[in-house]
Formats: C-alpha cells, structure tokens, sequence
C-alpha cells in the first residue's frame, strides 16, 4: 500500500483531532481513536467533510482489549503502520496528589502510551518510514521545571511524573530502535487552547498540532530520540 497509515490516539478533540487533520490534509489515511465509539465516528465525519480519508477506531488507551482489537484491525486492513501519535492524554492534578491520583495520571499518559506502543510496534517495523510521536509536555521536562520560574511553580505531580517517564522511555525506545527506520520522539505542543489548556491559553489548536505533525513526517534524515516544540530541541 502506497498511502501512508497514521493512528492518532485521543484524536475525537483538542490536539488530537487537529493532527488527524493535518495529517489527513497531507495526504494520509488517518485512523481517529477516542474512548468513544460515537465521539470518532463525529470527528471522522467532520474530517471527511473536507475530504479527508478518516476512519473511526474505538480505543481507550486504558483497555488492553480495546489496544489489541485495534492492533488486529490495522494488520488486515492495512499491514502495517506509518505513523503512531501517543496523543491522548489527561490532566488529574486538581483532585489531589494522592497515590491513586498519581497512578490515574500514569495509567493514561504513560502506560497507555506504551502498551499502544508495544502491540503496535511490529506494524510500524513493516513501514519504510515508521514514525512514532509521544505528545508530552514541558511540564515533563525536569531540567526545564527546575530551572524555570514559570514552569516550576507549577505542581502537578501526576502530570509532570507521567510525562516526565514518556520522555524518559521515549529516549529509551530510541535507542531501541536505532537499528530501524523509526524514529521516536517526544512533542511540546505549547500552551494550546483545547478543553485541557483552557481559553487563558495562547497558542490556537491549528498552531498546537504543527509540531506532532512535523515529527510524524520527519525525513529520513530527520532526528531521533529527542523532544521538540516548533522544531527546537528542548531539554529533558
Ligand atoms: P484535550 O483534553 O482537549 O483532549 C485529550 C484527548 O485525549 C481527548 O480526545 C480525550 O478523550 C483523550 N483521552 C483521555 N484519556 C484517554 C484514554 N484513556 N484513552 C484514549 N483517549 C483518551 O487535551 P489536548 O488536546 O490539549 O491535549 C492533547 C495532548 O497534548 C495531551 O497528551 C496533553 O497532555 C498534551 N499537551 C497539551 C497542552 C495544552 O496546552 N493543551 C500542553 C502540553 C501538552 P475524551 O474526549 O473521551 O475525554
């Protein structure tokens, strides 16, 4: 198959459903997963209203069965991977920083992110150009929390830890992978106005997508192993 296959998790709103367009745009055959049958198959329509090749996937990060229906999917369909956006992810901190709010934060934005990752893994092997984005955040970054006023200030223990381990293994898995055509690397998409970064927020989601989709069609000789904003490497 010559058209490209990118799965974006998370993708029925927000950041998510703005990569899947833009992806879509260039020419791709987006897979749009949401926890929510009925919320995919709306923003599938909304992305093929404008012509774009858009399909629902039920997938909730959090259910190995949903993971391996999606898996067993996209080999019969299409047999193989292109692309994989670790988009989807929460933000739990306002109930607490009890262990069950950590391990809440962590099921979504780390283990979610790795088990998708994992059964996927041997689709993207199959592709010319696998490519594989970890949305995470500046706020996983210990260099930069520590080092920067702004960023420092805010405590959000489950967000920052989950976050920080996506970074960490997505340096992990790029080593892992050097051998292979896939590059991994991990997004800060900026402080985008989406349901999770609120109407204070400055960037517009068209402009919070840009770096996902510039690491999902990264050329051969495009890095590894990093994480990027607008295609500045930041620091872990
Ligand atoms: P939104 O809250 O608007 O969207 C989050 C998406 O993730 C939704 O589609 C949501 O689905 C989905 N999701 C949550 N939990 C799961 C799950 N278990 N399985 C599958 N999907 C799930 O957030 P954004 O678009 O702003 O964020 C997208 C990514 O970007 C996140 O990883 C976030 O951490 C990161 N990010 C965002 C920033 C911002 O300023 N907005 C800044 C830095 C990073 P549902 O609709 O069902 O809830």
């Amino acid at each position: 198959m010559n058209e490209k296959i990118a799965l974006i998790s998370g993708a029925n709103k927000g950041i998510g459903l703005e990569v899947a367009r833009q992806l879509g745009k260039q020419g791709m055959i987006v897979l749009v997963g949401a926890r929510s049958l009925q919320k995919a198959e709306q923003a599938v329509e909304e992305l093929q209203a404008e012509l774009i090749q858009a399909y629902p996937i039920k997938l909730d990060v959090t259910d190995p069965e949903h993971i391996r229906s999606a898996a067993n999917r996209i080999e019969k369909e299409y047999g193989k991977l292109d692309v994989l956006v670790n988009n989807a992810g929460i933000y739990v901190d306002h109930e607490g920083t009890d262990v069950d709010v950590i391990r809440r934060g962590f099921e979504t934005n780390f283990f979610g992110a790795y088990a998708l990752t994992t059964s996927l893994l041997h689709l993207l092997k199959l592709s010319p150009a696998g490519r594989i984005v970890n949305q995470s955040s500046i706020l996983g970054s210990i260099g930069t929390i520590l080092t920067n006023e702004m960023y420092g200030r805010a405590s959000a223990p489950a967000y920052t830890t989950s976050k920080a381990a996506l970074n960490a293994w997505t340096a992990q898995l790029s080593i892992q992978l050097r051998d292979t055509p896939i590059k991994v690397n991990a997004c800060h998409p900026g402080w985008v106005k989406t349901e999770m970064g609120g109407s204070d927020a400055v960037m517009e989601i068209h402009e919070g997508a840009e770096t996902a989709v510039y690491l999902a069609t990264l050329s051969g000789d495009g890095p590894t192993g990093g994480m990027f904003h607008k295609q500045e490497a930041l620091p872990w």
